[in-house]
């Protein structure tokens, strides 16, 4: 008999899980904290490594014709000069920029036969004879074989495992903005712009829309300045080359979104008994390589591969969590090198690190990018 799994969470990580387990033939339920299953309106890039397995789901075409492919990464200085290029089209699934409603909508449209519970807050969980009872905030409990924490970096399941603490600040914010298109970028083509201490990305994600962020040191949980989140980041940019002043102009205050850079330490054991995490619930990491949702996917994957055949749930979760845990600890710890170097402030120091990484770049970049866009589940 196929296991019946309680999915804890019904973001990218658990839709994803929910779709992996069900064409493994897992019996799966999503709870969702939120009135709705849906997505916050920013944008992401989605890597070979995640695109890879949206393939294998069957789900990939139908995410292509949502999102923009990108052909090329170019690394810049404030003054529009190159510090590196980077064609992004060698490998054997593409890369794409989204919408992540529209990656949302793609995989919960793939799961009509799924039962989806939206307004269910889990809050903890008991194990006893070989399974495991869900408890939710109405009131409901849900009995299962196992129960997999797709709850967010504030994961109410990864508590009760491991204790409440806090994420770590990692010293900077991070906007988010949606842009009309009018052709102020090359299509295909991301970017990212190294100053000092802030920086800008910019990803033409489809549909005429591109998604832009920005970057700033400062404080944890800065609020916006007295002018309003907009003008605080023209301020910022405001010199800085085109279309970056352009694409802020064209932004609509209400469609920026502000969040912490923030991340977690890896974990040595995820889970227990019939309980596992996946996710950000797992292995929180900065956006700086665009990953954390690639990740959760490819965690989704890993999972299917190892829950069907396994003598039981706890076996297949501790496999699951040994095949994991040096990966996604690895990203992380990429993802944090990465963001710290480009939030460098000193003038000389961003000089010199400017010129380093253009000759690493130059140099051996598939080393650097396979390693972790590459790598196949
Ligand atoms: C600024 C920024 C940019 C990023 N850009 C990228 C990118 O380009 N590419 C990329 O791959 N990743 C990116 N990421 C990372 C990515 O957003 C996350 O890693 C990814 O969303 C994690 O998915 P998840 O499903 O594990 O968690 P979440 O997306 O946090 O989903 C958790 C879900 O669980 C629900 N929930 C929470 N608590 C409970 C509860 N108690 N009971 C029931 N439900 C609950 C939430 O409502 C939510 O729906 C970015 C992150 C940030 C902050």
């Amino acid at each position: 008999m196929s296991p019946k799994v309680i999915i804890a969470g019904g973001g990218i990580g658990g839709m994803a899980a929910a779709l992996a387990l069900h064409r493994a033939g897992v019996d799966v339920t999503v709870f969702e904290r939120a009135p709705a299953f849906t997505e916050v309106g920013a944008g992401m890039s989605l890597w070979p490594n995640a695109t890879h397995v949206l393939q294998s789901l069957g789900v990939l075409d139908h995410v292509i014709a949502r999102g923009e492919t990108v052909t090329q990464f170019n690394l810049q200085r404030p003054d529009g000069t190159t510090i590196s290029t980077i064609p992004m089209d060698g490998f054997s699934t593409p890369s794409l920029c989204i919408h992540r409603a529209d990656l949302h909508e793609v995989l919960r449209r793939s799961l009509h036969s799924i039962r989806l519970e939206a307004n269910q807050t889990v809050q903890s969980y008991r194990q006893s004879g070989g399974g495991v009872t869900a408890k939710f905030a109405s009131g409901l409990e849900a009995w299962a074989d196992g129960l997999i924490g797709a709850d967010g970096i504030n994961s109410a399941i990864r508590s009760q495992i491991h204790g409440t603490t806090s994420p770590i600040y990692r010293g900077y914010c991070i906007w988010r903005g949606i842009a009309p298109d009018t052709g102020m970028t090359v299509r295909g083509h991301i970017s990212e712009t190294w100053g000092a201490g802030k920086r800008f990305g910019i990803m033409p994600m489809g549909q005429g829309r591109i998604c832009w962020y920005a970057t700033r040191n400062g404080p944890p949980s800065q609020p916006d300045g007295p002018r309003g989140r907009k003008s605080e980041i023209q301020e910022l940019f405001q010199d800085w080359h085109q279309p970056i002043p352009e694409l802020i102009a064209a932004t609509k205050p209400a469609d920026i979104i502000k969040s912490d850079a923030r991340d977690r330490k890896p974990l040595r054991q995820w889970g227990e008994g019939c309980v596992t995490l996946l996710g950000d619930a797992a292995h929180p990491i900065t956006p700086n390589v665009g990953q954390g949702a690639c990740m959760a996917i490819e965690d989704a994957a890993c999972l299917a591969k190892l829950l069907p055949g396994a003598k039981d749930v706890a076996t297949a979760f501790r496999a699951y969590e040994g095949m994991r845990r040096t990966r996604t600890a690895f990203v992380a710890r990429q993802a944090r090198r990465i963001g710290a170097i480009g939030q460098w402030e000193n003038p000389w120091i961003v000089k010199a690190r400017d010129c380093i990484t253009r000759l690493v770049l130059s140099r051996s970049p598939d080393v650097q990018l396979n390693a972790v866009y590459a790598y196949k589940i």
